[in-house]
């Protein structure tokens, strides 16, 4: 496990032009018969459009374009190769069987076009998903539009805004936790609203009484997730859903954490109007760069109304259809109806697990959390001692005597062969070591995790440079990360000849 390729790894970064550039001219990967037809003038076929001169395009031979793009997937980290710990991310493993669902054919080659009368079998697919879902949470409507958890929240929020508008007056505000998703925050200002910070008590919950002195008639809801991002289930979620209804107020919640309930308790029984899931999170639809998310939005029967059109319907013949005819409705918020292969992998997940089977995965979610949360507590800070569900979240307490912070003991997390957890969130916990293994993970893999995260407190005692300086074992080290946002620079560009 101890890192000792950081030699020749610097040395190969210092090459990494002479890596990436293999072009030279003359070399092809392709090779065209002779042509059997005759030549046409390309300019009167094509007019103006024709193109004159060509850009430039490496000129590269088979094998070397293989072992390029071999070579690029080695130099990424992917849940494939091991655990990726990424609290708050749910970065659970995508099982197989939900791809080769995805690729049959018929649900592969579907155009968003097709009239419905021939696209039964994928407006079955999504109505059977929609039901599933609704069963999971136990809400009364949903859409599957939305393409992440922040567009689900947008949606969810403008669906807030036009229930309100209905009674006379959209309201002013929203009472979010100090423990939130920034995205939560993000989604209040973008639906036009004020965003009320709510803290939470000493033991990482919602403060009650902090909330009834702060709910009035000017909140439109309060946006909860549940558990929250410490990992922790709000105990009082019945009194805070009685709080918000009794001002007139909703309650919407943050699904990111649904792998922490599914299978053992409904956000539609403890007083939830609205909330959106993360497909690609708990129902192991790829994340980012993986794959398109998808953030399906399930509401009450008092918000059904506001849905975003087309909303899917049975007919009595048990046909399906879509219903434009919706004058509440938020209007569209997505192109067609949303991220069609995400609802099939989700389904072959749903349908593969089984009601019990995702009531197990559940259990062994949590108890991999607190199987880590037991191995490293004491080496690592814990600052909120409240019983943790998916997730755990330590601080750089400890290792911060030491000048070793959280983003310091994620980078090294990678020279052991793991991708780092979250660090920095939540911003309750100054110092955060969020970390979410998920129910994928043996027994063996977290105890590898566990060994790594004690070998590198020791280092932080023995040897604090080794630890400041990681990684040692990657392509590259520290990137600035601010510009990597900023500027940037995202493909293979021709050098300027
Ligand atoms: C991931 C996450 C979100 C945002 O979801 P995206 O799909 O990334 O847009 C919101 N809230 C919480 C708690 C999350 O973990």
């Amino acid at each position: 496990m101890n890192p000792v390729t950081r030699k020749s790894t610097r040395h190969v970064n210092q090459n990494e032009g002479l890596i990436f550039e293999k072009s030279s001219p003359g070399k092809a990967a392709w090779r065209l018969p002779q042509s059997d037809v005759p030549e046409v003038d390309a300019g009167k076929l094509l007019g103006s459009a024709e193109r004159k001169t060509l850009g430039s395009m490496p000129e590269v031979s088979e094998i070397e374009i293989i072992r390029h793009f071999t070579r690029l997937s080695t130099w990424n980290y992917a849940i494939d190769l091991g655990m990726y710990p990424l609290g708050s991310c749910t970065m659970k493993y995508n099982p197989r069987v939900n791809e080769v669902v995805a690729r049959l054919e018929g649900l592969a080659n579907g155009h968003p076009y097709l009239p419905e009368s021939i696209a039964q079998g994928a407006l079955r697919i999504m109505k059977s998903l929609s039901d599933c879902l609704i069963e999971i949470t136990g809400m009364d409507a949903i859409t599957l539009q939305p393409a992440a958890g922040a567009h689900g929240e947008l949606t969810g929020l403008l669906m807030v805004r036009a229930f309100h508008e209905s009674k006379g007056s959209p309201r002013k505000k929203i009472l979010i936790p100090d423990s939130a998703h920034g995205t939560n925050p993000a989604t209040a200002a973008t639906a036009g609203y004020a965003v009320e910070n709510l803290k939470s008590n000493t033991a990482g919950m919602v403060d009650v009484a902090a909330l009834t002195s702060q709910m009035n008639e000017d909140v439109a809801a309060l946006m909860l997730t549940n558990p929250n991002t410490l990992g922790v289930f709000e105990q009082d979620i019945h009194k805070i859903a009685d709080l918000m209804h009794a001002k007139g107020g909703l309650l919407y919640m943050d699904g990111a954490n649904m792998n922490a309930l599914v299978g053992k308790v409904r956000p539609g029984d403890f007083g939830v109007d609205v909330m959106h899931l993360n497909l690609h999170k708990t129902f192991s639809t790829p994340h980012g760069g993986g794959g398109p998310g998808s953030g399906p939005v399930a509401v009450k029967r008092t918000l059904e109304p506001y849905l975003p059109t087309p909303v899917l319907k049975e007919n009595p013949d048990s046909t399906l259809a879509f219903d434009y005819d919706r004058p509440q409705s938020v209007g569209r918020v997505r192109a067609f109806y949303g991220n069609f292969g995400m609802f099939v992998r989700a389904l072959a997940y749903i349908m593969a697990n089984g009601p019990d089977g995702l009531r197990q995965t559940t259990e062994d979610a949590v108890l991999n959390a607190n199987y880590i949360r037991k191995g490293l507590d004491g080496t690592y800070d814990l600052p909120y001692k409240t019983p943790t569900m998916h997730e755990v979240v330590f601080s750089d307490k400890l290792q911060a005597k030491k000048g070793v912070r959280t983003m310091d003991i994620a980078k090294r997390l990678i020279d052991y062969g793991f991708h780092p957890y979250t660090t920095a969130f939540p911003l309750i916990v100054p110092g955060a070591l969020m970390i979410e293994p998920t129910e994928s993970e043996s027994i063996e893999e977290l105890d590898l995790f566990v060994e790594a995260m004690r070998s590198i407190a020791r280092e932080v005692d023995e040897d604090p440079q080794t630890v400041l300086q990681a990684p040692h074992t990657t392509r590259v080290s520290r990137l600035d990360e601010t510009a990597a946002a900023r500027k940037p620079n995202l493909r293979w560009k021709p050098a300027a000849s």
